[in-house]
């Protein structure tokens, strides 16, 4: 179940919030001032944050910024009942990812939180796992696997597949691999790029049917499963 943290000072409206999301599904925990807020936000892991705006303690900008300090992914929605272009502005330079104007149509605002809880899971996908055909890298904890199979890298190794699999389907030539992998310029007099894709064929295509790393003579490299 999802948890959302609801940082609102009209009782009467928290309880509403409370009483609507639980009933779509959602775990709610209730937050009446900005410090109290974001105090529970750094005590628990929540998917989503709705903060009002006018709020004693902290407001909801500075509540919104204290959370994005410490995490950049949580959706955050701002209720105001003000409404005005400059508070929308406001709102989104702390950090916010959208805003309702209350009183608020309750599907709309459910709709919205599914829509942010979406991006949100898809964001993190995106910045932690890196894919291609049947090989799947985890950019937090160094893992790459094929087809299931774990496989070990150097970090050279690992920096250069990453480096492959971010260009899938695209040739890219030494001097592209050297200035993006190794931070230098190309010596033609030296071959260790070439020495390091035959370490990574070994690892990634030897032991497997359809060899992905290809040779373009004269040009570079490509990781394709149609050469
Ligand atoms: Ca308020």
């Amino acid at each position: 179940m999802e948890n959302i943290l609801v940082v609102e000072d009209e009782k009467r409206v928290a309880d509403l919030l409370k009483a609507g999301l639980e009933e779509a599904g959602y775990n709610v925990i209730v937050a009446y001032d900005g410090a109290m807020g974001l105090r529970l936000f750094q005590s628990a892991s929540f998917d989503l944050v709705i903060s009002d705006i006018v709020l004693p303690k902290l407001d909801g900008f500075e509540l919104c910024r204290g959370i994005r300090s410490i995490n950049k992914n949580v959706p955050v929605l701002m209720l105001t009942a003000l409404g005005s272009t400059d508070d929308k502005l406001d709102g989104f330079d702390s950090g916010a990812d959208d805003y309702m104007v209350k009183p608020f149509d309750f599907r709309e605002l459910h709709a919205r939180i599914r829509v942010l809880m979406r991006r949100a899971t898809h964001k993190e996908e995106r910045c932690d796992r890196l894919a291609y055909a049947d090989i799947v890298i985890d950019l937090n904890r160094h893992n790459v696997s094929r087809d299931g199979v774990d496989i070990r890298l150097t970090p050279k190794e690992f920096n250069l597949l990453v480096f492959m699999v971010e260009n899938a389907e695209k040739v890219i030539s030494r001097i592209d691999i050297a200035e993006k992998v190794w931070n230098t310029h190309f010596d033609t007099g030296t071959n260790f790029i070439d020495v390091y894709i035959n370490y990574l064929r070994k690892k990634i295509d030897r032991d497997f049917g359809v060899k992905l790393i290809h040779t373009k003579p004269g040009v570079g490299f490509i990781l394709t499963r149609k050469p």
